[in-house]
C-alpha cells in the first residue's frame, strides 16, 4: 500500500480527517510526524541498522525495509543517487550498486586482485 494511500485512510484520532496546512496546529505536525515515523521502519528503529557490519543486522534491515509503504520509492531514489552504501529499499548498497550480499570486513577476496 502507498504512504498516502494509507494516510488517506486514517482519521485524525477518530474526529475527521486530517487537517490542512492551513489549520495545522504545531501538535497536528508533531503528531502526523510521529505517526508518519512510526511506520517507517529505518525511523523507528536503531537507523545504525541500516548502516551495519554483521551480515544478521543487514539481514534484519532489509527484512525490516519489506515492511515499510516506502520500500518501491526508497529503492527507486537510492539507484538514482547511486547510494555508495546501507540498505536502501530493501536492497544492500555497495559503491552505488545492488549486491546480493554485504561482504563482511576483512574478509579475503575469492580472487586476487590484479
Ligand atoms: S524502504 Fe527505505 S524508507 Fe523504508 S525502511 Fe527501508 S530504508 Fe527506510
Amino acid at each position: 500500500m502507498r504512504l498516502t494511500t494509507l494516510l488517506d485512510t486514517m482519521d485524525h484520532s477518530g474526529s475527521g480527517p486530517w487537517p490542512t496546512d492551513s489549520t495545522a496546529t504545531t501538535d497536528d505536525r508533531q503528531q502526523f510526524d510521529r505517526m508518519v515515523a512510526d511506520l517507517i521502519p529505518c525511523r523507528s528503529n536503531d537507523p545504525e541498522l541500516w548502516f551495519a557490519e554483521r551480515q544478521a543486522d543487514v539481514e534484519r534491515a532489509k527484512a525490516l525495509c519489506q515492511t515499510c509503504p516506502l520500500i518501491e520509492g526508497c529503492l527507486a531514489g537510492a539507484v538514482e543517487r547511486a547510494e555508495p552504501w546501507g540498505v536502501w529499499g530493501g536492497q544492500v548498497f555497495v559503491g552505488g550498486v545492488v549486491v546480493p550480499t554485504k561482504r563482511g570486513r576483512g574478509r579475503p577476496r575469492k580472487v586476487a586482485a590484479a
